[in-house]
């Protein structure tokens, strides 16, 4: 079934305007949809899930990122120097915006490690942490991994209420396949055409994915992206940069427009669970060892993933070299542990590279980007006239 409302036809600009109304609507209209008609929600927080068990169960795995709204309920089931997606994401459960069959987390952080106890004490439905492995790079990761996939498949099993076999996980993996492949293609069009399509027009492309079946999101996708290659917008001479720090809690879509006026972002690590199988996973064999192994070494990297193959610096610069950016942008969630403590380790590899950067902090709530504005603007004069 489909959730969004008929586009088909609809003009790119007013496409992009109403998906963009939806993102940001946090009644989750999508959901709605999809539950009136009887589907049922798994949701998941944060930052990768393998959203293919959940839809091969034929349920909507819905991406849980906050919202801007007050976390007037959330507020008093936890401490105060939390970062702001926790609680909002909690809020929208709690104030009954969405309403799930079973939440998972991840121990991504404390503060994700704990959002699972505190989800289920206000709620009768399963709340699960999925444990992904601590250590990636242990012998044992990829057959660990597939016993916790499979765990998984058996408490999503029970929720739906009917078995998820092998073959229902060989037909979801390419949906998922094609998705990722679709998303790379939006992603190309970053890299080498960035006039072509806005950083807040390309992050409402991409996050769509996480509230509504991937079948439609794929449908939109294949639409858009010729009509994005068409467009007849010409090359601005501004500075490429790449934006490090939108892995978990997201930067309002405003903030990424400003940035986009100033500079164009060639890539970013916004929604990176979306796209963090960066290769197709096999759709033969044991499903969820391919998804297990896919996760370990067909994947992309975060603060909260601990692989010493992937040191977080040495990856960024490498982000920043594929992407032929000149500069970054280092920007973190307020209180997120993770994401101030890589501010770190990337400032001092660019420090070492001389690859100019911004720091900055960012909410989700945040309204007022005119410091922030001018800020940027006198990096990016300072970077292009230096
Ligand atoms: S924003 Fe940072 S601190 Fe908050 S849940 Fe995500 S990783 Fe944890």
């Amino acid at each position: 079934m489909t959730v969004l409302e008929p586009w088909i036809g609809k003009p790119l600009d007013e496409l992009l305007g109403t998906l963009r109304d939806v993102l940001e609507d946090p009644d989750y209209p999508t959901v709605k949809r999809w539950r009136a008609a009887g589907g049922r929600v798994l949701g998941h927080f944060q930052v990768y899930f393998p959203e293919e068990i959940a839809h091969a169960a034929g349920l909507l795995p819905l991406r849980i990122r906050g919202a801007q709204i007050e976390a007037r309920h959330a507020e008093a089931r936890f401490g105060s120097y939390l970062c702001s997606i926790i609680k909002t994401s909690l809020e929208l459960a709690l104030s009954g915006r969405i309403e799930l069959e079973m939440f998972v987390t991840h121990p991504i952080c404390d503060a994700g490690r704990n959002l699972a106890a505190v989800w289920g004490r206000n709620f009768t439905y399963p709340c699960e942490i999925l444990y992904l492995p601590q250590n990636a790079n242990s012998s044992h990761a990829p057959d660990y991994l597939r016993h916790e996939y499979d765990r998984l498949r058996r408490a999503v099993e029970r929720i739906a209420c009917r078995p998820v076999t092998d073959d229902d996980l060989r037909h979801s993996i390419p949906v998922f396949n094609e998705n990722r492949r679709l998303l790379r293609a939006l992603y190309d069009i970053k890299h080498h055409q960035p006039w072509l399509l806005p950083a807040d027009e390309a992050y409402v492309l991409t996050a769509i994915g996480g509230c509504i079946p991937r079948e439609e999101h794929n449908s939109l996708l294949n639409a858009v992206l010729p009509q994005i290659a068409a467009r007849t917008s010409r090359a601005q001479d501004r500075l490429r940069v790449v934006l490090e720090g939108g892995f978990c809690e997201q930067p309002p879509i405003d903030l990424l427009r400003m940035i986009a006026q100033s500079c164009y972002i060639v890539d970013d690590d916004l929604m990176i669970g979306l796209r963090w199988i960066v290769s197709d996973v096999d759709a033969g064999g044991d499903p969820l060892a391919s998804l297990a192994g896919a996760y370990l070494e067909q994947s992309s990297y975060s603060p909260v993933q601990h692989d010493l193959r992937k040191p977080k610096e040495a990856m960024l610069l490498e982000r920043i070299r594929r992407a032929g950016a000149g500069a970054a942008i280092i920007t973190a969630a307020k209180m997120c542990e993770p994401g101030l403590e890589e501010q770190v380790a990337y400032s001092k590899a660019l420090d070492a590279m001389q690859i100019p950067y911004f720091v900055s902090e960012f909410e989700e709530s945040m309204t007022s980007f005119d410091t922030l504005q001018v800020q940027l603007e006198t990096f990016v004069e300072n970077v292009l006239f230096a």
